[in-house]
């Protein structure tokens, strides 16, 4: 599944290519995936410009002098930027041209969501799935004093409370274990009884691991515009995350894992307490 630095990297990729972009034409072979495509989206966009391309939590904001488009890659999907005669394959179910160019979304378990918003309905930061989003963990409003001061009555285990991403978004499971081990923080500790010393050592890690796997996706897949690129989520090397049985590569101590809230945590008895 894509996380946000999948999601970042996706939105650097592509922002070069289509931003200042008009649009052309809009194609839909599919009635939706998540939830059904908009109504007339190619007479919505269609000689328009993308003026912005932002990214909120996993959320892709393509912008427009009349609205936002929302694009979520969901379990499965990718972006690429392609020659507007490259034929579609299986499961690419959106393109956006751009006259000789196309952005096409490729989404093989349909999980994904492409939707608008106009500006008419507001501030799209209000709408529905974007409204409850914490605060982004690469900027600045992200802070170790708005961590302890979000979590004085959250007696939930720290890992669940960063993955509820009401007070931070984009530290997924993947995420949530590395920064808990960095900043030596057992996963189950409840949130309200972490002090604000530790808390600043968790927004550093946060930010560590979240800016680490972008610069290494970066490298990795600046392919955005082959026909064959590669465009998969990227390998990473981990400290905790998947390493069941493993030794700590700090301490040797043998890598625990647990369930929390049906999700797997991964962490070291001996470098977190
Ligand atoms: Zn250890």
């Amino acid at each position: 599944m894509p996380e946000l630095p999948e999601v970042e990297v996706t939105r650097r990729g592509v922002e070069p290519h289509i931003q200042g972009r008009k649009v052309s034409a809009v194609t839909l072979r599919h009635t939706g995936l998540r939830w059904p495509f908009p109504a007339d989206l190619d007479t919505t966009l269609r000689g328009h410009v993308i003026r912005n391309v932002g990214r909120r939590g996993k959320y892709l904001l393509l912008k427009f002098d009349h609205g936002t488009l929302i694009i979520h890659l969901g379990m499965s999907g990718h972006l690429r930027i392609l020659p507007a005669d490259i034929v579609a394959q299986k499961h690419d179910h959106f393109d956006l041209a751009m006259g000789q160019q196309v952005l096409r979304m490729n989404d093989p378990r349909r999980f994904g969501a492409v939707l608008w918003h106009a500006d008419a309905d507001g501030d799209v930061e209000n709408h529905l799935l974007i409204r409850g989003l914490g605060v982004e963990p690469l900027e600045d409003d992200f802070s170790a004093k708005l961590l302890y001061q979000m979590t004085r009555n959250r007696h939930a285990p720290i890992k669940q409370v960063l993955l509820a991403g009401d007070i931070v978004v984009g530290v997924g499971n993947i995420y949530a274990s590395e920064s808990l081990f960095r900043a030596g923080i057992n996963p189950k500790t409840p949130a309200y009884k972490i002090s604000l010393p530790r808390y600043k050592k968790l927004e550093n890690a946060i930010r560590v691991v979240l800016a680490a796997a972008i610069e290494q996706g970066g490298s990795t897949l600046r392919d955005f515009i082959a026909v064959n690129g590669q465009s998969g989520y990227f390998q990473q090397t981990y400290f905790v995350y998947d390493r069941t049985g493993q030794p700590c590569k700090v301490c040797g101590t043998t890598i625990r894992q647990i369930k929390q809230g049906q999700r797997s945590t991964f962490y070291c008895t001996n470098c977190q307490k």
